[in-house]
């Protein structure tokens, strides 16, 4: 063969090996960064654990059904006591909700109840059951009693009191149309199994008062009118009123100690009406 062919096949086995080289390091870099930005979403995804995912809500994935992919993520979420995708989105007598919302995602909880309807919004209704489940096991029949209320069905409500004992009272009675916590659909009134101490402060003594004060944090639940935080709730003790916020939160509220309010917790304003 001669020299200068043999020099050119050297040539070429050389570039070959070099390109060849090339190749395998840019497969290898690929198989190890592209993993990334999934990693990034699963630790977004652990941040905002207590917010439902923004693509569950329907309008916001018809806005963005169009986009591609990775605009979908949602913006950091300022605020969640006021976004309604949260699961502390508060309502008080300072904090009204948005004019006329209701839930996306109310159902009626498999569980025995007062009354014909008690919708409550799905996350919330599957902890309801699992947590009327486990008190049955331990002996303690719960009674679901309100849940999700309209902000049209509260003005009802709240005017046929202001018309029978004054404003005054009503609003000791009584949540304005707009400021219920029922009307997040987070929350529950539970009773007792023959409804002899429903709606009053007696159910405290009572074993489904006793075992909801103990256990309904395990299962995301929080006393929501806590006894001596009329004050900071702006609401007088109420042992049947629970308030859906996840476990996590419901834990830590809890382990503050049994009366700790959600306004204590997270040090958000409370107490009376502003006018
Ligand atoms: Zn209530």
């Amino acid at each position: 063969m001669p020299t200068r062919k043999k020099r050119k096949l050297r040539l070429w086995a050389l570039l070959t090996v070099v390109f060849g080289a090339l190749a395998l390091i840019t497969l290898a870099i690929n198989a190890f960064v592209k993993p990334a930005p999934v990693q990034e979403g699963k630790e977004k995804a652990v941040a905002n654990a207590e917010l439902p995912e923004k693509s569950d809500v329907t309008e916001e994935s018809e806005e963005t059904a169009d986009e591609p992919q990775e605009e979908e993520e949602p913006v950091i979420v300022a605020d969640p006591f006021t976004d309604t995708d949260s699961l502390l989105l508060l309502a008080n007598k300072k904090h009204p909700l948005p004019d006329g919302y209701a839930p996306y995602d109310l159902r009626e909880p498999n569980v025995a109840s007062v009354y014909d309807s008690a919708p409550m919004r799905d996350e919330a209704a599957a902890a309801l059951e699992e947590m009327f489940a486990a008190a049955a096991e331990d002996g303690v029949t719960l009674l679901l009693g309100s849940g999700y209320r309209s902000q049209e069905y509260q003005y009802q409500l709240y005017s046929g009191y202001c018309d029978q004992y004054g404003c005054e009272v009503a609003d000791t009675i009584s949540s304005r149309p707009g400021f219920s916590d029922h009307q997040t659909g987070l929350a529950a009134d539970i009773a007792d199994h023959d409804r002899a101490t429903y709606l009053t402060q007696e159910m405290e003594d009572t074993p489904e008062g006793i075992w909801l004060r103990n256990h309904a944090h395990e299962y995301g639940f929080i006393m929501r009118y806590p006894k001596g935080k009329e004050e900071i709730t702006g609401y007088a003790y109420e042992p049947w009123h629970f308030r859906y916020v996840g476990r996590d939160y419901a834990a830590a509220i809890y382990n503050v100690d049994e009366f700790c309010s959600f306004e204590e917790y997270f040090g958000v304003e409370g107490g009376d009406y502003y006018e």
